[in-house]
This record gives structure tokens, C-alpha cells and sequence, in this order.
């Protein structure tokens, strides 16, 4: 098969070309993701909850790993000050 963009010949197994980007088999390309702090289901802020939602894993695992920095160096708690000031708030619409 060939890309529809830029005419680029391709494996059939493909959903996006890989020269130009263009979406293949009706693929819809991931949208762009943004790093935001979640209005529910927080615990303080929402920081956690918010690169759990980034990187689409568990909550509970980023939350164990902001612990374990926390316990073991105490910079967990400085970070986590720092992204709660950074990272936007998600927003009501
Ligand atoms: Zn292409």
C-alpha cells in the first residue's frame, strides 16, 4: 500500500506513515495530551491523579513511587510542591 500524503510505500500493517505522519486503515492519530491537575478524585492536589492520567497508568502506583522518593531522599515532598505551583488546574468546561 502507499501513504495517500506523500505517496511513501508502506507495510500494510501500518496505521500511520512513518514520513509523514498521516493516518492509515482509519486510524485517528492520539491527541495531544496535556499535563493537568484532575478536579476529582484527589488526594491533595491532584498531582498524582494527574500524571496518572498522563501516562495512563494506576493512581495508586504514582502515588507509591511519590512515597518511596518521599521516605527515601524527602525530595518527593518538594517536587510534588513544585508541580502542584506548574501544573495547570484542569479546567470546568
Ligand atoms: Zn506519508
Amino acid at each position: 500500500m502507499f501513504c495517500t500524503q506523500c505517496g511513501q510505500s508502506l507495510e500494510a500493517n501500518l496505521n500511520f506513515c512513518p514520513r509523514c505522519g498521516t493516518s492509515l486503515n482509519g486510524a485517528t492519530p492520539r491527541a495531544s495530551k496535556k499535563l493537568l491537575r484532575p478536579l476529582k478524585d484527589n488526594w491533595i492536589a491532584g498531582v498524582c491523579n494527574g500524571f496518572a492520567q498522563y501516562f495512563a497508568i494506576d493512581v495508586t502506583v504514582v502515588r507509591l513511587a511519590w512515597l518511596a522518593t518521599l521516605l527515601l531522599a524527602g525530595t518527593g515532598l518538594l517536587a510534588y510542591l513544585i508541580c502542584w505551583f506548574v501544573i495547570p488546574r484542569e479546567s470546568l468546561a
